[in-house]
């Protein structure tokens, strides 16, 4: 792998085809979030970095017939297919940079990895197996009528540092599929895995100026790139505040854009799918995992557990009780479950939440403090328990607001409209589950849930062909399938007259 940013420390700004520093010279130490100590050090750039990148991104578009967006799809679905096999070729250390940067148990960021290389093959089939455009009919013979797609333009796209390169790639790879060039601007404190990308884009063949990074801060390189007049989309990934912001600035020049925004997601249990001791057993292990997994910085957490009230004692004493055995500790480490919080910042955040809702009446079941600190878990590490938040209800600010840390509050319901009331009583709408034996109720609950992806007796997992995105203040717009790579294109509708005559509106 080309490792940039071991090889040439500060030189993470790519533009035109060259690895820059920051014009100011500004350095920015990269975090390990399970000691606190720097690792890497990547350039900051800020306005004027942003000002070069989106140039490099527009000039390349703009180019001759030959650029990238002019490019015969089944070569750029073919320089897809060859990044896919550069992440597959580079698995084990892009996995392991994501989770020293993410803080992340080395597993999951393998499981990143490949799923970043499926968006990538995913994208370059659907392109590739595509229609040309579409023959409308203009009810004569002497009109040939077609509607295509072509590329917005040059994107801009904004990415957080949950999921940093699975967020990057879901934008990277449809943007590049359409034929746009792109500037692209990792979270501040999680940019290595995407700055190795730009690395394997370059390597797998892609023209200078196609791929841009700016590696910087949300206020000035995110602000500047949403209001750039020379950027034509801006896709955004991260949390509600931002989101706004983002859509406030890019509204001035009339951008398309795309918002991945927060979510509070429901899992719905019913006392029938816990019946058998198989299905209780399931219905606990995959809540633990809908909350807990990556320390719940998972944008479709399951963090509100809505449960039957028959079933809730035992089912809640359960789930506490494996919360508690969750093995905390470095990501790198054999054996560890679970991570850090990326920042002390994001954990200083959690506590204030739980602290808010014990003092509004919640019952703590489990977690709710700082481990203490092992071998494998130094004291200097953002590391929390995992959570449970047992008697919470709607009102409490722990319900209704993303913590985005390792926190599960429960919910009790009696009726299936109490469960469903419960669940879309929030303004996101991301995602949720629902867990029930019953499959003509899987699918009433189903069907009345205002979330963009529904899982019913499963939690977490998506499909590169199906959408992703959220309802409410989750989001404008979808990432992924058809309608992902959508968002990265105009429609154009070429009407060709094949026997022009005078019209004649005019007498003169
Ligand atoms: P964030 O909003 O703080 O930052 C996201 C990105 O926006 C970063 O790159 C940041 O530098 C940049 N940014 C910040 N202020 C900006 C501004 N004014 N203009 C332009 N860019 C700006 O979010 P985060 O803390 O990095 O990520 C966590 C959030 O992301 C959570 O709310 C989570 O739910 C959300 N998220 C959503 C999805 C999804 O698919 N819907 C996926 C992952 C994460």
């Amino acid at each position: 792998m080309a490792e940039n940013t071991e090889q040439q420390p500060g030189k993470t700004i790519h533009a035109g085809g060259e690895w820059l520093e920051a014009v100011s010279g500004a350095t920015r130490e990269i975090i390990d979030p399970a000691d606190a100590l720097p690792f890497a050090v990547v350039a900051e750039g800020d306005e004027k970095d942003t000002d070069i990148a989106v140039a490099a991104a527009r000039a390349a578009f703009d180019g001759g017939q030959g650029a990238w967006p002019r490019t015969p799809v089944t070569e750029r679905a073919a320089l897809l297919r060859r990044v896919a096999d550069l992440l597959v070729r580079d698995r084990e250390e892009l996995g392991l940079l994501e989770s020293r940067d993410a803080g992340k148990t080395v597993e999951e960021g393998r499981v990143d990895i490949d799923c970043v290389a499926d968006a990538f093959r995913y994208f370059a089939d659907l392109v590739a197996g595509e229609a040309p455009g579409r023959v409308v009919d203009a009810g004569t013979p002497d009109v040939h009528s077609v509607v295509v797609h072509e590329p917005v333009g040059v994107c801009a796209l904004i990415t957080p540092w949950n999921y940093p390169l699975l967020q990057a790639s879901w934008k990277i790879a449809p943007a590049l599929a359409a034929g746009n060039t792109f500037v692209v601007k990792p979270s501040e404190i999680t940019p290595l895995t995407t700055v190795a990308l730009i690395d394997l884009l370059v390597e797998a063949g892609l023209p200078a100026g196609v791929a841009n990074i700016v590696t910087g801060p949300g206020h000035s390189v995110g602000a500047r790139l949403a209001e750039h007049p020379d950027v034509d989309l801006v896709s955004f990934t991260g949390g509600l505040i931002s989101g706004t912001k983002v859509a406030q600035a890019a509204a001035m020049t009339v951008k398309k854009v795309a918002l991945e925004l927060g979510g509070k997601n429901p899992n719905v249990v019913f006392a029938d799918a816990c019946a058998s001791e198989e299905g209780f057993d399931t219905a606990v292990d995959q809540a633990l995992n809908a909350a807990f997994i990556h320390s719940g910085q998972v944008c479709s957490a399951g963090a509100r557990l809505i449960v039957e009230e028959t079933v809730r004692e035992r089912f809640v004493a359960e789930l506490a009780r494996r919360a508690e055995k969750i093995r905390l500790g470095r990501g790198t480490e054999d054996g560890v479950e679970c991570g850090p919080l990326v920042s002390e910042q994001q954990r200083a955040k959690t506590e204030s939440y739980v602290a808010a809702a014990l003092a509004e009446g919640a019952v703590l079941r489990s977690g709710g403090k700082r481990p203490e600190p092992t071998a494998t878990r130094p004291a200097t590490g953002y590391f929390y328990e995992p959570t449970v938040l047992d008697q919470c209800h709607r009102e409490m600010t722990v319900v209704r607001e993303e913590v985005f840390g390792p926190v599960l509050t429960v919910e009790t319901f009696r009726t299936e409209d109490e469960a469903v009331a419960l669940a879309n009583d929030t303004e996101y709408g991301l995602a949720g589950a629902v867990w029930t034996a019953d499959a003509g109720r899987a699918r009433r609950v189903a069907g009345r849930l205002r979330h963009g992806t529904v899982w019913i007796n499963d939690f977490h997992p998506y499909l590169p062909q199906a959408e992703w995105g959220g309802f409410g203040k989750s989001g404008v717009g979808r990432e992924l399938g058809p309608a992902g790579l959508a968002e990265y294109r105009e429609a154009k509708h070429v009407y060709q007259n094949l026997a022009p005559r005078p019209v004649r509106w005019f007498a003169g």
